[in-house]
């Protein structure tokens, strides 16, 4: 075991604060890797104040984990010390069920293993990001390549690879229409994305506030969603709408902006469940669907592709004793956009 620095919450709801915890030693297959930043993800809140349910403590949360590889087991063959790498959300799967081997480990049928807030094959509760190292499975383990700086790179490994994926799925590109719900931690990569891929992006917000940002980040068009002619104007306009809010929405009124055929896909969850008129997916053939995170290979994928076009998260470094405010902050969506901490102040 090695002792390593980390901030935790020690129950639920209560304030992060300094600690220490115990990581595994480095397995024949595992890597160490010094983190340097952790992104703040909103997922972090809602586990450390058990949103979603009963959750573990103490808790280091953390899923988007840029880092340096600092050792390896005797059996890595990915990757050698000195490497930048990545861990995202989650740590380990069963490896053998069907979508484990499809490269779907994050609907594993058995569970993936949660990077922080689940507990490991070894019976241990696993931690988060918010530490100054981790001990992961090479085959969990992603490559940072070298034109994205780490501070950057940190929240792709959430929510990049949570917006990429179901752009790719439903398949953004030129000639699509694409509208973004929400200009979050999430939404923001999704316009970038979306926009890299090469669709016509719009991003629907509640208000014109970030419309500036927005088309800097590159959306084509931006439109207020407390406006009730937007819903007029835009009638059955979007081959695909991603909608990043956790927020409970109206989706029959969105779902009516979609084309026949086209889809609704959402990557922000409400706590509670929704109530919906079916004819509102009937009347066009739409679907509306789901997305979690992507896979260990499609988190490689967009890693690469954002290399190869310049994208990074926007992001606010802080410093470790900061957490707290900055998850009050994140709560008053007053963050441009994504918090990441620099773990060398922990
Ligand atoms: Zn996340
Ligand atoms: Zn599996």
């Amino acid at each position: 075991m090695t002792t390593v620095a980390a901030y935790a919450a020690p129950a639920a709801k209560a304030p992060l604060e300094r600690t220490t915890i115990e990581r595994r030693e480095v397995g024949e297959f595992d890597v160490l890797i010094d983190i340097k930043f952790a992104g703040i993800c909103h997922s972090d809140i809602h586990q450390a104040r058990e949103g979603w349910g009963e959750a573990i403590f103490p808790m280091v949360p953390g899923h988007e984990i840029a880092g340096v590889v600092s050792e390896v087991g005797s059996g890595v063959t990915k990757f050698k010390v000195g490497d930048r790498v990545g861990v995202g959300c989650m740590v380990d799967s069963c490896r053998e069920c069907e979508n484990c081997k499809a490269g779907f480990e994050q609907y594993c049928l058995k569970g993936m293993v949660g990077t922080y807030n689940a507990v490991g094959k070894d019976g241990r509760p696993t931690h988060g990001g918010y530490s100054q190292k981790i001990v992961v499975d090479e085959n969990y383990t992603v490559r940072i390549p070298d034109g994205l700086s780490l501070d950057v790179a940190a929240p792709l490994l959430c929510a990049g690879v949570t917006t990429f994926s179901p752009l790719r799925h439903w398949n953004a590109g030129p000639g699509k229409k694409v509208a973004i719900i929400g200009l979050g931690g999430l939404g923001h990569m999704a316009v970038k994305i979306a926009h890299a891929m090469g669709a016509e992006v719009t991003v629907l917000s509640q208000s014109l506030r970030k419309k500036d940002d927005g088309l800097k980040l590159g959306a084509d068009h931006y439109y207020a969603t407390s406006d009730p002619k937007t819903f007029e104007e835009l009638q059955g306009t979007f081959d695909l709408i991603v909608s990043t809010v956790s927020a409970p929405l109206d989706f029959g009124a969105y779902l009516s902006l979609v084309k026949v055929d086209g889809a609704l896909a959402n990557v922000g969850a409400p706590e509670e469940p929704i109530s919906l008129n079916l004819f509102s997916l009937i009347g066009g053939r739409k679907t509306l669907a789901g997305s979690l995170i992507g896979g260990i290979r499609e988190t490689q994928e967009m890693l690469d592709f954002c290399a190869e076009h310049g994208i990074g998260a926007e992001i606010e470094l802080i410093s470790a004793s900061e957490i707290n405010e900055a998850y009050e902050r994140v709560l008053n969506s007053d963050v441009r956009y994504r918090f990441v901490i620099d773990t060398a102040t922990i």
